[in-house]
């Protein structure tokens, strides 16, 4: 009785999505995987929500900021060593200047803060409606953005960052750009509590390795990972689901999914290069009220969707 009651207690790690959806979690003691804001596919009435990261059987390639000092970039190589060794099984590999999938830069305005995005491929659309647990996604490309200085206090005074507070932040964001998006609460180097990540910076820089049960959970599971599939009106998925059309017709690579804290994006990339896509209001909130889900195209999607309205239209009236 009392061996059930500390098993009920314990519990198994849960994520839990919308619509009382379920899905157990990797069981790594100290994991926040839960609080992870995922990524989304909205098509052909459904939402699907998911998890992405890089394929841990290929060396990731990455280049540093071409205006790196020494210090920087050794710093910068330090904490890619960190999340080597921190048993998610990826590997960076250093890549030409101008090449690389993982590109680090320094924030072009001196009081900028940090920023990351992690570019999802997904290689199968329309989901296929058996209702596979697993899509075909995985992280192509990540961008990271690093202050050299402090946020302006009140009287608007920065001061250039210090080792441990440069360590902190490169961790967190190369914890973006290995695929958790979002935030953790408390206890982890995703959460955003400046000092703790200030704590973990200095504890790397001593030479720790950067112990995170957060992203070892994440991979964990394999790339693609379903975590809730929720119908929705078609209506709401109908401008997507126009454009996906589209860009089978015209051969364009993706859908690529985004997400950071406050929007989403999914988009395509034309043969030219020109993306065309969507933005995803409020991605969090989706996790409670999927029924919000609302598509702001681009003026290059909306053109394109326009012009092959009007293609198909003429097409018809010629046939
Ligand atoms: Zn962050």
């Amino acid at each position: 009785m009392l061996l059930v009651l500390a098993l009920l207690a314990c519990g198994v790690p849960v994520w839990k999505g919308p619509a009382g959806t379920e899905l157990p979690l990797p069981e790594i003691p100290g994991s926040h995987l839960a609080e992870i804001t995922p990524y989304l596919l909205p098509a052909a009435g459904t939402l699907t929500l998911f998890v992405c990261h890089w394929d841990p059987k290929r060396a990731i390639p990455v280049a540093l900021p071409s205006d790196a000092s020494e210090a920087e970039a050794h710093l910068l190589s330090r904490a890619l060593r960190a999340w080597e060794d921190a048993g998610l099984g990826v590997r960076f590999a250093p890549a030409d200047p101008g090449g690389g999938a993982l590109v680090f830069a320094f924030s072009a305005q001196e009081t900028a803060d940090a920023s990351t995005f992690a570019d999802c491929r997904i290689r199968k659309t329309p989901v296929d409606a058996a209702g596979g647990r697993v899509l075909a996604a995985e992280l192509v490309r990540a961008e990271v953005y690093l202050p050299r200085s402090t946020r302006p206090d009140l009287r608007g005074h920065t001061r250039a960052l210090s080792d441990s507070e440069q360590m902190g932040i490169a961790l967190h964001e190369l914890g973006h750009a290995l695929g958790f998006q979002g935030h953790a609460q408390r206890d982890s180097i995703m959460a955003r509590d400046r000092d703790e990540l200030v704590r973990r910076g200095r504890r790397v820089l001593d030479g720790a390795s950067c112990d995170e049960p957060t992203l070892r959970a994440l991979y964990a599971l394999p790339s693609g990972t379903v975590l809730s599939r929720i119908a929705v009106s078609p209506f709401r998925t109908e401008r997507f689901d126009a454009l996906a059309a589209l860009a089978e017709e015209r051969a364009m690579a993706g859908p690529i999914a985004r997400v950071g804290d406050s929007e989403a994006r999914i988009f395509f990339v034309t043969q030219a290069g020109e993306e065309l896509g969507m933005e995803i209001l409020e991605p969090a909130g989706l996790v409670r009220h999927p029924e919000r889900l609302a598509l702001l195209a681009d003026p290059a999607a909306r053109r394109a969707l326009e012009s092959g309205q009007d293609a198909a239209g003429n097409a018809a009236a010629t046939r």
